[in-house]
């Protein structure tokens, strides 16, 4: 993996990455800093690519950029690759804004309108079930029954959106963006390439310093997402080395093959790490997360930490490594075969 050398583009302005395309970064406030949007330049006007989430630094950035550098022509279409606050949680606001339909997957579009939905009592009361079957702290289980949702707090009403499909295509002024969708870090995520300019928007599937999170979903934790993420990375092997991947967290870089491989051999280690340490004792989430961090976390990090080891506990089981049983307090157990 090779950082390509440009500069990352300061608040307000754009980096021209291509004949057609734009990179904007903008603040996040969360330990993760930073997310990059991206707008194409079509006949039709502005394609932007995912939002931020729904705070004042979004919309004074999304103000800056609307009335700077995107003024001379309309904004035509808004695409939100997946359901992740950071990327749909200004859509809403953004397609008020600019008058601009929003386009999706349909899987992502759904889960979004799920989680917006969903009163903040119901969304404490599923995750405090999540993390009781974890068996994170009673502390812990209470204190997120009692937080509400944490989606919603970054949110912004989410649109009805327009559905975009696999082989769907973007006509640019200097090219043709072809979608995929993919199943692993979200339900199925749109990711852009142009093949013929060696041009990837892989969002956050495909990222060049951390490990793209592969969470358990709350909706459905038993689903093994795990696996349709090894079969995208698989395919991602075979990328060409100087074909251009913009990420949607840290740099644009190349080698993405290189990158594809590191990540299917990074989640091995851990998948292993996981099963030898069940040979010892069995596991719960919680003990799991101390064996692959060795840390504690704050709420927000705990999320994701805790849905990672789940997601790698769950592929154990279905690839029958690991057996899992719930104890009589409704704790998931997991046991080496
Ligand atoms: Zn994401």
């Amino acid at each position: 993996m090779k950082p390509l050398d440009i500069p990352v583009p300061e608040h307000g302005t754009l980096t021209q990455l291509a004949d057609d395309l734009y990179w904007a970064r903008f603040a996040l406030p969360f330990r993760l800093n930073h997310i990059n949007l991206y707008v194409l330049d079509t006949p039709d006007g502005w394609c932007l690519i995912d939002t931020g989430v729904n705070d004042k630094v979004t919309a004074d950035h999304w103000q800056a950029l609307l009335s700077g550098p995107l003024a001379h022509q309309p904004v035509s279409s808004i695409l939100v690759t997946h359901h992740h606050v950071d990327h749909i949680g200004y859509a809403g606001a953004l397609s008020a804004i600019t008058g601009a339909p929003v386009f999706a997957s349909d899987e992502e579009a759904k889960h979004g309108h799920w989680l917006y939905n969903l009163a903040p009592e119901a969304f404490g009361a599923i995750m405090a079930r999540t993390y009781q079957r974890y068996d994170l702290p009673p502390e812990t289980v209470q204190r997120v029954a009692a937080n509400g949702s944490r989606f919603r707090a970054n949110a912004s009403p989410i649109p009805n959106c327009l559905e975009i499909k696999a082989g769907d295509r973007i006509k640019t002024r200097a090219g043709v963006w072809q979608a995929r969708i993919d199943k692993g870090h979200s339900d199925a995520q749109i990711s852009l390439m142009d093949a013929e300019r060696n041009l990837f928007l892989s969002v956050d599937f495909l990222l060049p310093r951390i490990s793209p999170n592969i969470s358990a979903d709350i909706r459905n934790p038993d689903l093994d997402l795990l696996s349709y993420y090894f079969t995208y990375l698989e395919e991602m092997t075979a990328l060409p080395a100087d074909m251009s991947i913009f990420p949607g967290h840290d740099w644009p870089f190349c080698e993405g093959g290189k990158r594809a491989a590191a990540l299917i051999d990074h989640h091995h280690m851990r998948l292993n790490q996981l099963e030898e340490a069940a040979k010892t004792q069995p596991l719960t989430v919680t003990s799991a997360m101390d064996v692959l961090f060795g840390r504690s976390f704050g709420d927000h990090e705990l999320y994701f930490a805790s849905g990672e080891s789940r997601a790698h506990l769950t592929h154990l089981v279905t690839t029958n490594r690991l057996t899992v049983t719930q104890t009589d307090t409704g704790v998931d157990l997991y046991e080496a075969v």
